[in-house]
C-alpha cells in the first residue's frame, strides 16, 4: 500500500513528539508499505516566524513573508528525517522545490496546480521514507509560496490524489471529527464516518479539524481521507463518498461566533440595489454569508446580511459611501449555529426539530439560512454554547 500521513503542528511540536511520529510511520514502512509523511510547522513555530517578521516590518512583502514562514516547515522535515536515520532506516526530507508542488502566484493563499510525482516515486523505489514539506508550493517565478494557515492539509490531499495513494490520514491532537466541540458540547461523541460534503460544511464552519480546501480536494479526487489523534491509537473518522452514513440525519452541531450582522433599513425598493450593495462589498474583499431581504413597502426595503466582526466595520464603510438609505446598524454580538448532515435531503422536518429546540431554551433566532445538508441559524453570542448543547441534545446526537 502506498499511505501518506500527514502531522499537524503539536504533533511534532519537541523531541519527544517528533520520535512518536518517526516510529508511527517506521512501523508502517517495517509491514511493507510506501510511507509518504508530510508535516506542519513544529507546534506554534509558524506563528512566532509571523511575529518575527512583523517585528522586523509591520507591514512583509507578501513574497519575503511567504519565503520566512516556508522555513518552519523545513526545519521540520530535515529534523524528522534526521531522527529516522538515527533509527536506522533510510528516509529523505524533500521541500516543495525540490518535489516540485506547482502552485498559482499568489503569496499566502497559493493554490496547488500540479505535483510532480517523479522525484517522490524514485525516492520510494529506492525503499525511503519520503518526507515532504506542508503548507508550501512553487510559483512560475521559481518563489516560493505558501497556501494558507492549516494548508498542510491541503498539501497532504494533494499528494495522495497525485501519487494515487491508498489512503491518507491526517494526524492531529484530537481522536478525529465530533458531533460538536466536545470543549463546549460534554456529551459531544466521536463520529466513525462523515461524507466529503459533511466534512466539507463543517470544515468551513469552522469545526478546525481540517483545512476545508483539503476536503474539496478529496472529493473531486476520490481521495479516502482518515482524522485520527497522534497521540493514540484510536481508530479517528473516516471521510469518504457515502449514501449509508450511520442512519444518522444529523451529523453534527458546529457555531462560529465570529460573525456580524450588517442591517440596511430603507434602502430603495427598485431593480440593481442588492447588486449595487454587494457588488461594493465585493469589490472590496468583504465575504458575505447569509443574507435576507425584506418585502418592499412604500417604495422601501431593508437588506440584513452576516460577515466576519472584522470586515463589519468596513462594510459599514462603504455602504455610507456608496448606497441611499434611512439607517444602518451592525451588531457584532452574534454567532452562528449550524446543524450538518447528509440525511436532511431526504427527511421533512429536520429544520423545525432544530428550531423547536431553540424555542424550548427560549434563544431567539435572528436570521436562518440553508444549503441540501445545512441549517444555520443567527443568535446572540451569548447563547452559542446553550443553543449548540440544546440542539445537540434534542437530536440525541451524543447516542448512537
Ligand atoms: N504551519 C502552517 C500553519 O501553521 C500550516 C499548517 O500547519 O497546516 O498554518
Ligand atoms: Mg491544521
Amino acid at each position: 500500500m502506498l499511505i501518506v500521513k500527514k502531522f499537524g503542528g503539536t504533533s511534532v511540536g519537541n523531541r519527544d513528539r517528533i520520535f512518536n511520529v518517526a516510529n508511527r510511520c517506521i512501523e508502517d514502512y517495517k509491514n511493507g508499505n510506501d510511507v509518504v509523511v508530510v508535516l506542519s510547522a513544529m507546534g506554534k513555530y509558524t506563528d512566532v516566524l509571523i511575529d518575527m517578521a512583523k517585528e522586523i516590518n509591520p507591514n512583509p512583502p507578501k513574497r519575503e513573508m511567504d519565503m520566512i514562514l516556508t522555513t518552519g516547515e523545513q526545519q521540520s522535515v530535515a529534523l524528522m528525517s534526521m531522527a529516522m536515520a538515527s533509527l536506522g532506516v533510510p528516509a529523505v526530507s524533500l521541500n516543495a522545490y525540490q518535489v516540485a508542488m506547482h502552485t498559482t502566484s499568489v503569496y499566502s493563499n497559493a493554490r496547488i496546480k500540479r505535483i510532480d510525482t517523479e522525484r517522490i516515486r524514485n525516492e520510494l523505489e529506492q525503499h525511503k521514507i519520503v518526507i515532504v514539506t506542508g503548507f508550501q508550493g512553487v510559483n512560475k517565478f521559481d518563489d516560493y509560496t505558501t497556501l494558507g494557515r492549516g494548508g498542510s492539509d491541503t498539501t497532504a490531499v494533494a499528494i495522495a490524489a497525485a501519487l494515487h495513494a491508498d489512503k491518507c490520514e491526517i494526524y492531529t491532537d484530537v481522536d478525529g471529527v465530533y458531533t460538536a466541540d466536545p470543549r463546549k458540547v460534554p456529551g459531544a461523541r466521536k463520529l466513525d464516518q462523515v461524507t466529503y460534503d459533511e466534512m466539507l460544511e463543517l470544515a468551513t464552519l469552522g469545526a478546525g479539524v481540517l483545512h476545508n480546501r483539503s476536503v474539496e480536494l478529496a472529493k473531486k479526487y476520490g481521495v479516502r481521507l482518515v482524522v485520527r489523534s497522534s497521540l493514540n491509537n484510536n481508530e479517528g473518522t473516516v471521510v469518504r463518498e457515502g449514501t449509508k452514513m450511520e442512519k444518522m440525519i444529523v451529523s453534527g452541531v458546529a457555531a462560529d461566533t465570529d460573525a456580524a450582522r450588517v442591517a440596511v433599513i430603507g434602502l430603495k425598493d427598485e431593480p440593481g440595489v442588492a447588486f449595487k450593495l454587494f457588488n461594493a462589498l465585493a469589490k472590496q474583499n468583504i465575504n458575505i454569508d447569509m443574507i435576507l431581504q425584506s418585502i418592499g413597502r412604500h417604495g422601501k426595503k431593508d437588506i440584513s446580511f452576516t460577515c466576519t466582526d472584522e470586515d463589519a466595520d468596513l462594510a459599514k464603510q462603504i455602504i455610507e459611501d456608496q448606497m441611499e438609505f434611512e439607517e444602518i446598524d451592525v451588531d457584532k454580538g452574534v454567532s452562528k449555529v449550524s446543524i450538518v448532515g447528509a440525511g436532511m435531503q431526504t427527511n421533512a422536518g429536520v429544520a423545525a426539530k432544530m428550531f423547536e429546540a431553540l424555542y424550548d431554551a427560549n434563544i431567539n433566532i435572528r436570521m436562518i439560512s440553508t444549503s441540501e445538508i445545512r441549517v444555520t441559524v443567527l443568535i446572540n453570542e451569548k447563547n452559542t454554547e446553550r443553543a449548540m448543547n440544546a440542539i445537540h441534545d434534542k437530536f440525541n446526537l451524543g447516542n448512537e
